[in-house]
């Protein structure tokens, strides 16, 4: 029985990609300055995991970017526009952009991660060709210091996520499997004994489509020189995909035990016995410890039926989806820490079950008694567990909706908001300058107290709501200075999170993002927004919005808690929301926006799990924001533009008004907006993830494209997302278009 991984973290412990990308790209250093850190990022990644005792380790999962990009470029698909670039050039160009010159790809989240990969566009009749040897060289570099296997996206996943204009990805399979089979003979030929294939795609729901390609590409990759392969999937049960999955030619399976225990018997019975299975015990997207005796339990269900030496210690999936090591937690409560696992200790727990499996549990008796007391720990803990809570948070349900109905509501609220017809405002940050930053980062050196702080963070409220009365919007923000991230803000304040110092993952390319851990049960000890809000609002005549996180997208973007459902989680979450907007409301905020930017990548993967998630979620909105009065205005905000399948649920959340992403889409959101009930609708006109600053006539253009296919009584004027990563030099002029734009069209009405 061996120990492995699919995959480690390749922003090392430092962040140290970040900086070398980020000072690679600004021109401080050169491309043989990136290529050594990244070097010694793999050297490092494969010496750590050989130190923990794995025996085999992967390779080629590193990457400078994004894992989708490297296979694109590897079987050769660049699209047109970067045709004359070269190199590390088109690479980052195809990443992320050149100035002035072609668009980047574009980029979506991994599955239901919060990883997001570059998207690589095909075109009909695409040709494929092996491109690139990084592979090969990354195999060759690993295998020098023990036994490495080498990692590939698999070909129907690779073209599954791909865009394919106005045809369908997967026609094009027939042409790149050639490419994947000389791949696999050239890692062949350099001695890789086994290669990891990763085809997520099978933690879909199974469709005869996929099913019929995975079975081509496999059997198009049977033949005699190549290396083994490993067939991987995770994130999911295989479910109905089993049955191929157990009859496709590869020589091993890995099961993701985690998040797919159901697949473990029918595995069992219908994987054959001579094949390699990988059992994915350890959870490689949470950051708790593994409960080690329930785990070898595992392992010993399936030793007793299967020939230990066709059998692999896995995490469930790579590890690129936790921080790195909580050796670089120094704050965190120790209790609290030693709950915790993070990639390097995970490693240990993997090595610790592959030894507990061959030699028994008295091998590691030690381990798996701290494991037990781990467990017990957890379990009894009152800081997990904190019955006050508990009975408070049963006593909401679907029926603490206290509002009447949107018709009486919007009646009251024009009485107390007098808006103009195609209201104005924006989605809640304004520009984080370097004042904010400096000013932020002073206050956790501890250069700057906490009342030189509070004061920066006054002076660009006070900023914001002088800007936003000189340009003319009609409902105002405070601008969001004092949060550096629109979750770990929250996780920051409520009991129940903990933050950590360094617990970084990697989101996209140099950007990490550090969610808060939610171990136990949530409440809120104070009012966490109502001082800057209230100081807003004393700052001008016009209303102020207060600006909330909802609670499915502070569940979202934290690691949650592995000991009771969801659903309970993220309703204790909406109870601490509710508190907040309450509080808002008695402070004199009339208007208040609850953000859901998460609630569409919150659906789960397997389409049986989708109503009830949809149920709960729309439930915990409506508790966090049915505690206020008819008067009082609740928007809400989502950031994309597809949305069109859940439109029921959005329709269910009974927001007063929603912002939507639209400007990209060039408005078709409406045409899903069109029919459904959402109240008012602000479809973003200003498209904020561009520099570019629009002119006045095609805002214009936009608005009154909203008001011919929604009520125009029903339709709010508002850029696409908050402003947080623009300067004020592009979103001063953009408001004021956006501004005119609106009283152009309001004149026409
Ligand atoms: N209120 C948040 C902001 O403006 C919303 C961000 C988001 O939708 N991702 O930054
Ligand atoms: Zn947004």
């Amino acid at each position: 029985m061996q120990a492995t991984t699919l995959g480690y973290p390749r922003i090392g412990r430092a962040r140290d990609l970040k900086r070398a990308l980020e000072s690679f790209w600004s021109g401080e250093r050169s491309e043989a300055d990136l290529e050594a850190t990244a070097s010694r990022l793999r050297a490092t990644a494969r010496d750590t995991q050989r130190a923990a005792g794995l025996d085999v380790v992967p390779c080629g999962d590193f990457s400078l970017y994004d894992h989708v990009l490297d296979t694109a470029l590897a079987v050769g698909i660049v699209p047109e526009r970067f045709a004359g670039l070269t190199g590390l050039r088109r690479y980052f160009a195809m990443a992320r952009g050149e100035k002035g010159g072609a668009a980047p790809l574009e980029m979506t989240k991994w599955f239901d991660t919060n990883y997001h990969h570059l998207v690589p566009e095909l075109v009909r009749g695409q040709r494929f060709q092996l491109s690139d040897a990084a592979q090969l060289l990354s195999y060759r570099e690993a295998s020098a210091g023990g036994v490495a296997r080498p990692v590939l996206l698999g070909p129907v996943t690779l073209l599954h996520l791909s865009k394919a204009p106005g045809f369908d990805p997967l026609d094009l399979l027939d042409g790149l499997l050639p490419v994947y089979a000389n791949l696999l003979r050239v890692l062949k030929s350099a001695g890789a004994d086994w290669v990891q294939i990763d085809e997520p795609v099978l933690a879909l729901d199974a469709n005869e489509r996929l099913q019929a390609a995975l079975r081509r590409t496999y059997d198009a990759l049977a033949f005699e020189q190549r290396p083994k392969l490993l067939l991987t999937s995770y994130f999911a049960p295989l479910g109905d995909n089993l049955d191929l999955v157990a009859t496709l030619p590869v020589e091993g399976v890995h099961l993701d035990l985690v998040h797919g225990a159901a697949d473990l018997q029918p595995a069992l019975a219908k994987i054959p016995a001579d094949k390699v299975l990988s059992l994915g015990v350890v959870d490689g997207r949470n950051v708790w410890r593994c409960d080690l005796r329930r785990a070898l339990t595992t392992i010993r269900t399936v030793a007793d039926r299967r020939d230990a030496s066709r059998l692999l210690v896995a995490p469930s999936c790579s590890l690129l989806h936790v921080p790195v090591s909580l050796g670089r937690e120094h704050r965190l409560d120790p209790e609290l820490k030693s709950w915790l696992a993070f990639a390097d200790e995970k490693l240990g727990e993997i090595a610790t079950l592959s030894k507990g499996a061959v030699y028994g549990a008295g091998a590691i008796e030690q381990e798996l008694r701290v494991s037990d007391l781990v467990v017990a720990c957890r379990a009894a803990s009152s800081r997990v567990r904190n019955e006050t809570i508990r009975a408070r948070v049963r006593s909401f349900d679907a029926k603490s909706w206290k509002r009447k109905s949107y018709d009486a509501r919007a009646t009251a609220q024009r009485a107390t908001l007098a808006l103009p017809l195609l209201p104005t405002t924006t989605i809640g940050s304004f520009p984080q300058t370097d004042d904010i930053r400096q000013a932020r980062a002073a206050h956790r050196r501890g250069t700057l107290d906490t009342a030189g702080y509070d004061q920066a963070m006054r002076d660009a409220v006070a900023y914001a709501v002088a800007a936003q009365e000189d340009i003319g919007l009609d409902v105002l923000v405070h601008g969001e200075p004092e949060r550096n991230d629109m979750v770990e803000f929250f996780g920051e304040q409520l009991d129940g999170f903990a933050v950590t110092e360094a617990g970084w993952v990697q989101s996209y390319g140099s950007r990490c993002v550090k969610p808060p851990i939610l171990f136990g049960d949530v409440q809120r000890r104070n009012a966490m927004t109502v001082d800057l809000a209230v100081y807003a609002q004393s700052l001008s005549k016009k209303p102020v919005k207060g600006m909330l996180t909802g609670p499915v997208t502070i569940l979202k973007w934290s690691f949650v808690r592995d000991d009771q459902p969801l659903e309970a989680t993220c309703r204790q979450i909406a109870v601490a929301i509710r508190d907040e907007v309450i509080d808002l409301e008695r402070a004199g905020l009339r208007v208040v926006q609850v953000d859901e930017a998460a609630l569409r990548e919150a659906l789960p993967l397997e389409a049986s799990q989708r109503a009830n998630f949809l149920r709960w979620a729309v439930e915990s909105f409506r508790i966090a924001t049915g505690g206020v009065g008819d008067a009082t205005q609740i928007h809400t905000h989502m950031c994309y533009a597809e949305f069109s399948d859940i439109m029921a649920a959005i329709e269910a959340l009974d927001a007063d008004v929603i912002s939507i992403e639209a400007a990209r889409s060039d408005m078709s959101i409406l045409s899903s907006v069109a029919g459904h009930r959402l109240n008012e609708v602000g479809p973003g006109v200003y498209d904020i993830h561009s520099p570019r600053v629009p002119d006045e006539a095609e805002l214009a253009g936009l608005i009154r494209t909203a008001v011919r296919s929604y009520a125009p009584e029903r339709v709010w004027v508002n850029p696409d997302c908050g402003l947080k990563t623009r300067a004020w030099r592009d979103v001063d002029p953009a408001l004021r278009a956006l501004v005119a734009a609106a009283k152009t069209v309001r004149a026409e009405l």
